[in-house]
């Protein structure tokens, strides 16, 4: 390696340790009380998902061969994406390998250096990263302070705005105030987009998140769910009216030049699905759990 590799490489180093940041992984065991992952219902380790997923690859292969646009787009994805749509009360969905590439392949899809994006401060990285991708003026407004927001979107001169936030944030925990993200959006002619990678599965009468089934695609255009969490495989989708899905179906690099999702994965996570949708007393039980874990942690009841 040369010198100046070498000093730079020792220099990151230095300073992530210096100032107590440096990230260390640990294989995990499967004999602990899981606090720490996004498994919230347990669907990974469901037998009835897991034997999908093996079922799923003994029919279709363990790999889908090719991106969607080439011929790795098969029925079970087709399938995935109808009954996430349906579920959200949407009219298509779009599946990603990731929901960081969805979150970047919506953002470079839809804005370019004319584009102004507002964020909440406490945004998913995916969600900063694919603003600095787009190119466009990316503001970022403070936690959960719609009259920032609109301070801000007051101020701006763009033609094409775009709010973005978390559903339920990563960090805290906390519920983004759907209602005035999207009094505030409208109000601006600004489009929303809410990335609800933590409510899916979880909240919502259906399971179908903060946003899903309480607002419709009038009032958030753009919906994006994440499938590594609450769902138990791994993936995410982009649900909105058809026109938006086609636009993202050209346009999002991230879609288009990247191989599709394991069809077994697809099949899993219809099955993850089906039981979100018929066994509601798995988000019951999550929710007594967290009830009784902010008891007798003498934490306030959740936002
Ligand atoms: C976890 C998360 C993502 C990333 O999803 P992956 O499928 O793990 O890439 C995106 N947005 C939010 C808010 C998340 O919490």
């Amino acid at each position: 390696m040369s010198e100046a590799w070498q000093q730079r490489l020792a220099d990151a180093r230095a300073n992530r340790q210096q100032t107590q940041r440096w990230r260390t992984r640990q294989v995990a065991k499967s004999n602990i009380l899981d606090f720490a992952g996004n498994d919230y219902l347990g669907l990974s380790q469901d037998p009835r998902v897991c034997e999908a997923q093996a079922a799923g690859a003994r029919r279709y292969g363990a790999g889908a061969g090719a991106s969607h646009l080439v011929s790795g787009h098969l029925e079970i994805h087709d399938a995935l994406e109808g009954a996430l749509a349906s579920w959200t009360g949407r009219e298509r969905a779009l599946l990603f390998s990731t929901g960081y590439m969805a979150n970047i392949g919506v953002l470079q899809a839809l804005a370019d250096r004319h584009t102004a994006i507002f964020q909440d401060r406490l945004n998913h990285a995916s969600l900063i990263d694919g603003a600095a991708l787009s190119g466009a003026r990316s503001r970022r407004f403070h936690h959960r302070d719609t009259d920032d927001l609109e301070s801000l979107l007051s101020r701006s001169e763009s033609t094409h705005k775009l709010v973005v936030s978390d559903g339920v944030f990563s960090m805290d925990g906390d519920i983004a105030d759907i209602e005035a993200l999207v009094t505030a959006a409208q109000r601006h002619n600004a489009w929303l987009m809410v990335d609800d990678a933590h409510g899916i599965g979880v909240l919502g009468d259906n399971g179908s998140g903060c946003v899903g089934s309480n607002w419709s695609s009038v009032d958030v255009p753009i919906l994006v769910g994440t499938l590594g969490k609450a769902l138990g495989t791994v993936g995410a989708f982009v649900a909105g009216d058809a026109e938006l899905i086609d636009h993202l179906t050209q346009f999002s690099r991230s879609y288009v030049y990247t191989t599709a999702q394991p069809p077994a994965i697809a099949a899993a996570t219809l099955k993850a699905l089906a039981i979100v949708q018929e066994e509601p007393e798995h988000r019951t039980r999550l929710n007594a759990n967290i009830a009784y874990f902010r008891r007798e942690a003498g934490l306030r009841a959740a936002a």
